[in-house]
C-alpha cells in the first residue's frame, strides 16, 4: 500500500469507487482508496439498482442522467458489465395534488431535454398490463429509466478505477485522521499511515464516524429499508419485452420486474434508526431482520396496485441499513470549516447517483468548482442546529414521507423551532406563520384568520395569498417591519481588509465610512459564487452580510482564500447581532420617532449606513432594504432585540406598523428585480448576463476577471429577464422551461406574484435576442404553456424613486 498520495478516498461503496474512478480518469491518477472490508459492504451490496432520470432537483437530474449514461458504457470501457436493463418508469397519481408536482417534474424535465411523457391511466395499463389502475388520475412515464446490478457497477468502476492508476485497498480501515502543519492529511490505518493532500469521507454508513476523526458533527443516519422478491410469476415470465418500474408515491411503494418476478419496495410506515449512535466497525454485507409489521400497510398497497402479487408468496425479503439525511438528500462537497477535506456520503440513492456524483466531486476537487450547481446537496447547506439529536427527529418524519408530494413552500413542523429570534413570541401573538430558514424561526406571513394559522402547501397559490397581499399592500402605503435576524455577518477588519475585499469582489468595496456596496463575488470562471452587501464601518473595517442559508458556504469561501499574513481578520457576527428591517413611505417617521440624530433625507441619504440610538440601543443602521420602499436595516445586538422592537412598536402605533414575512418579501424583490442567490445568482450565471454588471469594476484585480474580460470578449449568450405571465392559479416556481413557438429557449430562475403590480412575475436566461421588453415569449408552469411577455425589469418604482425618497 502507498503511503502517500494526492487524494485518498475512505470507502468503497458504489460512491466512493466511483470518485476515484472519475479522478484517475480526468488525469488525477495518484489516488488510494481503503476499503475496511470488501468493496460494497455498506449499503451497497444490498440495494435494489433501480436508477432512474426522476429527482425533485434540477441539478441533481442531471446527476442521475451522468450515471445512466455511464452506466450504459461501463462494460465497454471496462469489460465488466454494469448490468443496466432499459425498462422504463412510471410515476403515478391518485390525486390533484400530485398531479401537480408531476406537472412541475414534466416541464422541469423538458428544459434537460429528457424523454418524459404524461400518460392517462389507460396508458398506464397498456404499458404495465398486470397493473390495477383503479383510482388513478394519471402518470409520467420515462421510457429510458432502467436498473443496475449495484455490486457490478462498483466492480466495474474499481476495475477501471486501477487500469487508469488509483490504488484500491481492500481490509484496510481508517482509524484515525490528523492533520500537519503543512496543510497534508495524514489518514492512520490498521495496515499504516497514509499522507494525502484531499480526503473524501465515502464511508457511507459510517460518514459521521469518520467525520468524527476530523471533529465534525454531520446529520447522517442509518435506517433500516426493506424490499420484498416475490417467486416467480408465470405472466412475468412469459413476457417478451421488460415490464417498466412502477413508482405508485401515494402508496409509499414501487415495483419492478426482477428476471421472472416482481420486486416490492417501499417507505416504511415508521423509519426504524439502526445503531442511531454509531454503526459498529465490523458490520459488513449482513441483512437485518425484517419488521414485517412495520410492512404490512406497504405489502397491502403493493398486492392493490398489482393483484397478482396477493397470489405470490415471497422468495426474498432484504431489509437492510441505508443512510439518511435530515431531507433525503446527500451531503456533498468541500466539509466546512476544512481545507481540501470533501464528503461524499449520505446517500438513500446512491446506486442511481453514484456514476453521476463521482463525476461532479471530481472536477470539483480537481477544478475548486463543481461543473453544475450542486448546492441543494452541499454539505454545508446544514448549520450547526444539525446535529446527531436533530436528524434523529427530522427523520422519523422524513422517511415515511420520502415519497409525500414535494412542494415548494411546505415547511415541515418535525424537530422545530431551533433558533428564534427574541422577539419569537411577538411574532406569534401577530399571527405569525412560520418557515424555517437553516435553523432559524421565520415568519413566512401574518394572519388573523385562525382557519389560516398552517399555509396548506400547494403548487398553486395557497391559502398565504392574500395575507400576503395584504402585507404587500401595507408596506406599499405604510410601513411595515420584517425579522431579518437570521442573516449570515461577517466582520472583515485588518490592515489589509480593504486590498483582500476587493480582489474577492468585483465590485469595489466602499472607501468612505458609513458608505454600503452591493459586492458580488465569483468564481475564477466569472460565475456567482455569492453576494455580498459590504458595509464600511471605519477605517480597516467592514461588515459583510449574505443571506443566511449561505453563511457556512459564504464564509468557508471566506476562510479558505484568507491571506496567510494574518493582516486580514474575520468575525462571525451572526449570533450576536440581530437585524430589524422597517419598510414603508411612513419608515423614516417610524426611524425619526425612535432615533436620537437627524434622520432626515439629507442627512441620511440613501446607500448609507450610521450608528443610531434606536431607543435605548446603539443600532448599526443601513437605509437599504431588500423591498423597494423607503427603509432601513437596523442592526443591532441580540440581546436588545426586545428593547428596540418595543421602541419600534410604541412608536409605530401611530404609523399603523405591522409586520411582514418572507413570502411578501419574495413578492416584492421580484417586483424591483432583486436577483436571489442560487435562484438567479448561481454557477451557471455572471454578472454580465445580469443587469449587475455595473458592480463590475474592471480597473482592479478580482477573483474572475480573467473569465469575464473573456466573456465580455465573446459576449453573452444568455441574459437575464423579467417576464409578466399569464398565469392564472399557479404562478411559475423556478426550473420552467421557457418557450418561443415550438422551441425551448431557456428556463426561469424563480417566480411568483407581484402583489404591488398585480402581474405573474418569472424571471429567466434567454438568448441576448430574445431580451428586448415586448418580446412574446411561453413559459410553462405544472405543464401547461402560458403566455409570457418580456418586460423592463423592474416592473416596481424603476427610478428608485421610493427608495432614495
Ligand atoms: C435495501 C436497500 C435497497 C436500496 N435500493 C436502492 C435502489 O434501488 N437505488 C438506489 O439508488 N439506492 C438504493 N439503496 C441505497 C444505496 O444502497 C446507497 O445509497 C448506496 O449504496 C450508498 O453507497 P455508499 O458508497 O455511499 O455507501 P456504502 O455502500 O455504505 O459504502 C461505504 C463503504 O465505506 C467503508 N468504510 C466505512 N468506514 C470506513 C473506514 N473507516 N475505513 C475504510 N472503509 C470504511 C464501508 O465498509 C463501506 O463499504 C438501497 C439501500 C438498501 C439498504
Amino acid at each position: 500500500m502507498k503511503n502517500q498520495a494526492r487524494v485518498l478516498v475512505i470507502g468503497g461503496g458504489a460512491i466512493g469507487v466511483s470518485v476515484a474512478y472519475h479522478l484517475a480518469k480526468y488525469g488525477w491518477k495518484d489516488v488510494v482508496l481503503v476499503e475496511k472490508h470488501e468493496l460494497t459492504s455498506g449499503s451497497t451490496w444490498m440495494a435494489a439498482g433501480n436508477c432512474s432520470f426522476y429527482h425533485s432537483n434540477y441539478y441533481c437530474t442531471q446527476v442521475n442522467m451522468k450515471s445512466i449514461e455511464l452506466y450504459q458504457k461501463l462494460e465497454a470501457e471496462t469489460g465488466q458489465s454494469a448490468g443496466w436493463h432499459t425498462t422504463g418508469s412510471i410515476r403515478t397519481a391518485d390525486n390533484p395534488d400530485r398531479m401537480d408536482e408531476l406537472g412541475y417534474y414534466y416541464s422541469m424535465n423538458r428544459c434537460l431535454g429528457l424523454d418524459v411523457r404524461r400518460v392517462t391511466p389507460a396508458e398506464i395499463a397498456t404499458l404495465h398490463p398486470l397493473m390495477n389502475v383503479e383510482g388513478l388520475l394519471g402518470g409520467l412515464y420515462w421510457p429510458d429509466d432502467g436498473d443496475v446490478d449495484p455490486s457490478s457497477i462498483t466492480l466495474a468502476m474499481s476495475i477501471g478505477a486501477k487500469k487508469l492508476g488509483a490504488e484500491i485497498n481492500t481490509r484496510t480501515r481508517v482509524t484515525g485522521i490528523d492533520r500537519k502543519p503543512n496543510g497534508e492529511w495524514v489518514v492512520h490505518t490498521d495496515k499504516g499511515d497514509i499522507t494525502c493532500e484531499v480526503v473524501v469521507n465515502a464511508a457511507g454508513l459510517w460518514a459521521p464516524e469518520v467525520a468524527r476523526m476530523v471533529g465534525l458533527e454531520i446529520p447522517s443516519i442509518a435506517i433500516e429499508h426493506t424490499h420484498i422478491l416475490f417467486e416467480a410469476i408465470d405472466a412475468v415470465k412469459d413476457r417478451k419485452t421488460p415490464l417498466p418500474l412502477v413508482r405508485d408515491p401515494d402508496r409509499s411503494i414501487y415495483i419492478r420486474q426482477e428476471m421472472d418476478s416482481l420486486i416490492l419496495g417501499m417507505y416504511e410506515k415508521k423509519g426504524k434508526q439502526w445503531h442511531p449512535h454509531g454503526v459498529p466497525w465490523d458490520y459488513a454485507q449482513t441483512e437485518l431482520p425484517p419488521d414485517i409489521d412495520n410492512i404490512a400497510e406497504n405489502i397491502e398497497h403493493g398486492i392493490f396496485r398489482m393483484p397478482i402479487l396477493g397470489e405470490t408468496g415471497f422468495k426474498h425479503v432484504t431489509a437492510g441499513p441505508i443512510t439518511y439525511t435530515p431531507n433525503g438528500d446527500p451531503l456533498v462537497g468541500p466539509a466546512y470549516p476544512l481545507k481540501n477535506f470533501f464528503h461524499a456520503c449520505g446517500y438513500s440513492f446512491g446506486i442511481t447517483q453514484a456514476g453521476g456524483i463521482g463525476h461532479y466531486i471530481a472536477g470539483w476537487i480537481m477544478e475548486g468548482e463543481p461543473e453544475i450547481d450542486l448546492w441543494s446537496v452541499d454539505s454545508r447547506r446544514y448549520g450547526s442546529y444539525a446535529t446527531w439529536a436533530y436528524n434523529h427527529e427530522k427523520i422519523a418524519d422524513t422517511y415515511p414521507r420520502l415519497y409525500s408530494i414535494f412542494f415548494p413552500n411546505e415547511f415541515r413542523s418535525a424537530a422545530r423551532p431551533n433558533r428564534t429570534s427574541p422577539i419569537y413570541e411577538y411574532q406569534k401573538q401577530a399571527g405569525a406563520v412560520f418557515g424555517d430558514y437553516f435553523g432559524w424561526e421565520c415568519p413566512n406571513f401574518f394572519t388573523a384568520a385562525e382557519a389560516d394559522r398552517c399555509e396548506k402547501p400547494s403548487w398553486r397559490r395557497s391559502n398565504a395569498f392574500p395575507h400576503v397581499a395584504e402585507e404587500c399592500r401595507h408596506v406599499m402605503t405604510h410601513v411595515g417591519l420584517l425579522d431579518l435576524t437570521r442573516f449570515a455577518k461577517t466582520r472583515i477588519s485588518g490592515p489589509g481588509a480593504e486590498a483582500w475585499l476587493n480582489r474577492m469582489s468585483c465590485q469595489r468595496v466602499p472607501t468612505q465610512a458609513g458608505r454600503i456596496a452591493l459586492a458580488p463575488m465569483l468564481t475564477d470562471r466569472g460565475l456567482f459564487k455569492t453576494d455580498m452587501t459590504v458595509t464600511k464601518l471605519a477605517d480597516q473595517d467592514y461588515l459583510c452580510v449574505t443571506a443566511s442559508l449561505g453563511k457556512r458556504h459564504d464564509q468557508h469561501w471566506l476562510m479558505l482564500n484568507l491571506p496567510g499574513d494574518g493582516s486580514v481578520r474575520m468575525e462571525d457576527l451572526t449570533y450576536a447581532q440581530g437585524c430589524l428591517v422597517i419598510a414603508g413611505p411612513k419608515s423614516r417617521d417610524l426611524l425619526a420617532a425612535v432615533a436620537y440624530g437627524d434622520v432626515s433625507n439629507a442627512a441620511f441619504p440613501f446607500s448609507t449606513s450610521r450608528e443610531l440610538y434606536v431607543g435605548r440601543t446603539k443600532c448599526r443602521v443601513n437605509r437599504m432594504n431588500y423591498v423597494g420602499e423607503l427603509g432601513y436595516e437596523i442592526f443591532h445586538p441580540i440581546q436588545q432585540q426586545i428593547a428596540v422592537y418595543e421602541a419600534l412598536a410604541a412608536a409605530g402605533k401611530k404609523f399603523d406598523l405591522r409586520m411582514f414575512g418572507m413570502h411578501a418579501m419574495d413578492s416584492m424583490r421580484l417586483e424591483k428585480g432583486y436577483l436571489a442567490w442560487k435562484s438567479e445568482m448561481n454557477l451557471h450565471h455572471t454578472p454580465l448576463e445580469t443587469h449587475l454588471d455595473w458592480t463590475v469594476k474592471w480597473d482592479k484585480d478580482f477573483i474572475g476577471k480573467a473569465a469575464l474580460e473573456a466573456q465580455k470578449r465573446a459576449g453573452v449568450k444568455q441574459k437575464l429577464v423579467c417576464m409578466v405571465v399569464d398565469a392564472q392559479t399557479s404562478d411559475p416556481w423556478g426550473y420552467n422551461p421557457i418557450f418561443q413557438g415550438e422551441k425551448r429557449v431557456g428556463m426561469t430562475s424563480s417566480g411568483g406574484f407581484g402583489h404591488r403590480v398585480g402581474k405573474s412575475i418569472a424571471f429567466g436566461y434567454v438568448p441576448p435576442q430574445l431580451a428586448a421588453p415586448g418580446t412574446q415569449l411561453e413559459v410553462e408552469v405544472l405543464g401547461e404553456k402560458r403566455q409570457a411577455a418580456v418586460a423592463a425589469m423592474p416592473l416596481y418604482d424603476p427610478k428608485n424613486e421610493r427608495m432614495k425618497g
